[in-house]
C-alpha cells in the first residue's frame, strides 16, 4: 500500500446495513421519554440499478436477513473479476457515510455490470477528477475522495498539495474532443503509487473530459484480466481525486 494514504479503510458489511437508528437507552432517552426510531428510506438494487439481473439465490430473504450483498447474475458463473460497488457510501478510516439519502445498496457485480453502471456515472459527473490508474496486479480498493476528505482519508499533505495543484491547473479542453476538461488521468506508467509526489506534480498526464475521463478509467479496468474489488466508489462533490491501495 503506498505509504502516503494512510487510510485504512475498514470493510464490515454490518455497519453498512444498519437499518434503525436507535436513540436512548435500552428504549428510553435519559429522561425516560420513549426512543426515537428512525427507520432510512431504501432503494433496492432492482431500482438502483435497473438493467442489472441478481441473482435469485442472493435476493431471497435469508440472504437479506444475513445481509449478504446482492450478485449479478453472472458471479454464479464466473468470478474471476468481482467488484463491490458501493457508490454512494464512503469509508474514511473505518467509518462509513452516505453521501446520498438514501444510498444506493452496495453490491458485488462482475466486470461487464461495473463498468455499465461506472461509465455512465462518472461520464456524467460535471466535478473535476485527478485520476490514479491503479495497478491491475495488485490493487483491491478504488475510490473516490473529495477534495474537502483529503485529510480525513489520511492522505499526507505534500501529496494535498500536488494534487490540489493539478486541480486547479484543470482547465482548457479534452485532449480527445475538444470539450471542457475536467479529468487529469495520470497512466500508471507515469505515476505508479501515490508516493511519488514529484510525479503527481510534473507527469503530462492526459486533460480529457467527463465522458473521455469515464472511458479511459473504464477502460483501463476492462484490461485488468483478473480482480476482486473490495470497494469501488462513484464521484461527489465539486472536486477530488480517484486513488487505489492494494
Ligand atoms: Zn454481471
Ligand atoms: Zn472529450
Amino acid at each position: 500500500m503506498p505509504t502516503n494514504l494512510r487510510s485504512n479503510l475498514h470493510h464490515d458489511s454490518r455497519s453498512r446495513f444498519a437499518l434503525t437508528n436507535l436513540r436512548g437507552v435500552n428504549g428510553r432517552g435519559a429522561r425516560g421519554e420513549s426512543a426515537t426510531i428512525t427507520v432510512m428510506p431504501k432503494v433496492s438494487p432492482e431500482q438502483a440499478y435497473p438493467g442489472v439481473a441478481f441473482q435469485r439465490r442472493t435476493r431471497r430473504w435469508f440472504a437479506r436477513w444475513s445481509r449478504a450483498l446482492p450478485e449479478c447474475e453472472h458471479l454464479a458463473t464466473d468470478n474471476q473479476w468481482m467488484a463491490l460497488y458501493s457508490p454512494d457510501t464512503l469509508y474514511l478510516r473505518g467509518k462509513s457515510s452516505a453521501l446520498r439519502t438514501p444510498p444506493r445498496p452496495e453490491v458485488s457485480i462482475c466486470r461487464a455490470c461495473l463498468l455499465g453502471l461506472l461509465e455512465k456515472e462518472l461520464a456524467a459527473y460535471t466535478g473535476r477528477v485527478v485520476a490514479f490508474q491503479p495497478d491491475g496486479e495488485t490493487f483491491s480498493q478504488y475510490f473516490f475522495v473529495s477534495r474537502e476528505d483529503f485529510d480525513a482519508a489520511g492522505l499526507e499533505d505534500d501529496l494535498v498539495a500536488a494534487i490540489g495543484a493539478r486541480l486547479d491547473a484543470l482547465t482548457g479542453t479534452c485532449e480527445e474532443c475538444g470539450n471542457a476538461a475536467r479529468w487529469l488521468w495520470l497512466p500508471h506508467s507515469e505515476v505508479h503509487t501515490l508516493d511519488e509526489t514529484a510525479l503527481v506534480r510534473e507527469a503530462p498526464g492526459r486533460v480529457l473530459c467527463a465522458r473521455h475521463g469515464a472511458k479511459a478509467l473504464c477502460r483501463a479496468l476492462e484490461a485488468v484480466e483478473e480482480a476482486n474489488l473490495f470497494y469501488i466508489n462513484a464521484p461527489y462533490a465539486e472536486a477530488g481525486a480517484y486513488v487505489w491501495i492494494a
